[in-house]
């Protein structure tokens, strides 16, 4: 096994159980190991740290495995990490068959993502060492959870730059259903997991929903970027008088037309604006419309932190014109799911949107991504979607 040896004084993360490496922190490396091997890390002085896989391609150089530097990492240690996974999932709800199973890093599995939907499962795979070990992860996935298949969705950005194609197709059993219908809280939703955002369902917002929903009795509701309808279904089904659904993907739109038909709602009482966003609000301020409740839930502006400038603006900009549009006493549920904007920048952003808006807002819940989406308090960078519910005067 190649050996990586820290840069004095560069071992403190891994000590404090942080799983990233990056290459500036690296003085040599022992041995030719293939992308994905694993590697034995060590501290300047020679001391064992653990055990982690080899990513040559990508600036997070090593992803630790394991911080017991005697960890040997073979079928046995997946097993032993994914059960783990599955075990410390909350129990769901009677009737919901949806939910992450594996979330990275939190879950000592660094850059593998797997969301269950119904009998099938959605992988994510992000790092070398999680492709490395694929069929073997693929394999207990499917004597561990009985699934019927499993579909692999390794898209994102982060793939190039770990040096790994993009993947997209069938693992492991049945073929699924071009729509895979799903319960949450109450609710039915068909998932498209082939051409759908991510693995195909916003799952971190399943809580939220459900804590927005409550505000939309007898209301009418403007719910911005959409996407499959996740906010409006909870909404009409506790009792909102219409709901105006704003994205500017059209497939989503049709999906969200879709899964409030699945759920017997009246079709009067939503409308689908096919549109961008900052646009559509500009325009309803000019229009004089007004609404009890309006949901921004944006997709992640920041990619990198040279952009969170440019974002902090667009977040400002769109939680001011929501915060117009609002009926005095109307309810803003606004979120971010950029990790880079942290809590204390996003309230900040929204307090100052909410000024120049000229409204008082007074906070009722902080809300956060769902419980089966852990993040570890060694790795900061796990959390990342927060919210907040605010009634406006
Ligand atoms: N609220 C949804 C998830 C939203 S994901 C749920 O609970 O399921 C973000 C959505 O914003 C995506 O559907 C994307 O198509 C849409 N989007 C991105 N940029 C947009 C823009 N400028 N205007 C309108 N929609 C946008």
């Amino acid at each position: 096994m190649a050996t990586v040896t820290l840069k004095k004084g560069r071992d403190k993360s891994v000590r404090h159980r942080h799983p990233w490496i990056f290459s500036g922190a690296i003085a040599r490396v022992e041995g030719d190991p293939a992308p994905g091997a694993t590697v034995a890390v060590q501290a300047a002085d020679g001391t064992p740290l653990g055990r982690g896989a080899w990513s040559p391609e990508s600036q997070i150089t090593v992803r630790l495995w394991s911080t017991d530097p005697a960890a040997l990492i073979d079928e046995a240690f997946f097993r032993n990490r994914l059960s783990q996974a599955l075990a410390s999932r909350p129990p769901l709800t009677a009737g919901d068959n949806a939910q992450r199973l594996v979330n990275g890093e939190p879950d000592g599995l660094p850059g593998l993502i797997v969301d269950r939907y119904a009998d099938f499962l959605v992988c994510q795979i992000f790092s070398a060492g999680a492709e490395h070990w694929k069929d073997t992860i693929v394999g207990l996935l499917r004597e561990l959870t009985g699934c019927t298949g499993i579909y692999e969705r390794s898209e994102a950005e982060v793939r190039d730059k770990e040096g790994l194609p993009r993947c997209c197709g069938r693992l492991a059993g049945a073929e699924p259903p071009p729509l895979i219908e799903i319960g949450e809280g109450g609710f039915r939703y068909l998932v498209d997991i082939r051409q759908g955002h991510k693995t195909g369902f916003y799952l971190d917002q399943r809580d939220n929903r459900a804590r927005v929903a409550r505000y939309c009795r007898e209301a009418s509701v403007l719910n911005c970027f959409a996407y499959s309808g996740g906010f409006a279904v909870a909404a009409l089904g506790n009792g909102a008088r219409l709901v105006e659904n704003i994205d500017s993907s059209a497939a989503a739109l049709a999906l969200a037309r879709q899964n409030i038909a699945l759920n017997g709602f009246d079709p009067d009482r939503a409308q689908f604006t096919d549109g961008d966003v900052f646009r559509m609000l500009r325009r309803y301020v000019e229009e004089g419309r007004r609404f009890d409740v309006v949901v921004l839930d944006p997709p992640k502006f920041i990619e990198s932190r040279r952009h969170l400038e440019r974002a902090s603006r667009g977040y400002k900009d769109i939680n001011l014109f929501a915060f117009r549009l609002l009926n005095p006493g109307g309810i803003l549920a606004t979120f971010s799911c950029s990790g880079l904007m942290d809590r204390e920048l996003f309230e900040r952003t929204v307090a100052y949107a909410a000024l120049d808006a000229g409204r008082e807002a007074r906070v009722l819940e902080w809300l956060d991504q769902a419980a089966d989406h852990p993040a570890a308090l060694h790795f900061p960078e796990g959390k990342y979607l927060k919210g907040l519910i605010c009634r406006a005067w």
